[in-house]
């Protein structure tokens, strides 16, 4: 499950910013991401729950963001929605779309106290 090194990083990340900050502890933070990446978001808040113990993120609530699929298609020179990986232009049904978003995983903003 690549979902627990995934939260184990963000964990490090948002309490290394809030010692960095002098934070007694963070309060919540909320995390992108995107539909078309390959993480569960299930699986993300169970690990989450999982590595936040004893660390100044104890009781930090996490919100996930999703972000919806969208991508550039060279035919039609327009962004167009995406619903899977390599999927087709839904206005010209061919596939030379280049995915702009959707694939991230990013930690958008984080509370400190
Ligand atoms: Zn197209």
């Amino acid at each position: 499950m690549h979902e627990m090194s995934l939260m184990e990083s963000v964990i490090e990340i948002i309490c290394g910013t809030a010692r960095l900050n002098g934070a007694r502890r963070v309060k919540s933070v909320r995390l992108d991401v995107g539909v078309l990446s390959h993480v569960d978001p299930n699986a993300l808040l169970f690990c989450y729950d999982a590595v936040r113990r004893g660390t100044l993120a104890d009781r930090a609530r996490l919100e996930i963001n999703r972000i919806t699929g969208e991508g550039w298609c060279l035919d039609c020179g327009t962004t167009v929605a995406l619903k899977e990986r390599f999927g087709a232009c839904p206005h010209c049904g061919r596939h030379r779309v280049q995915m702009t978003a959707g694939d991230e995983l990013k930690i958008r903003d984080m509370e400190v106290i």
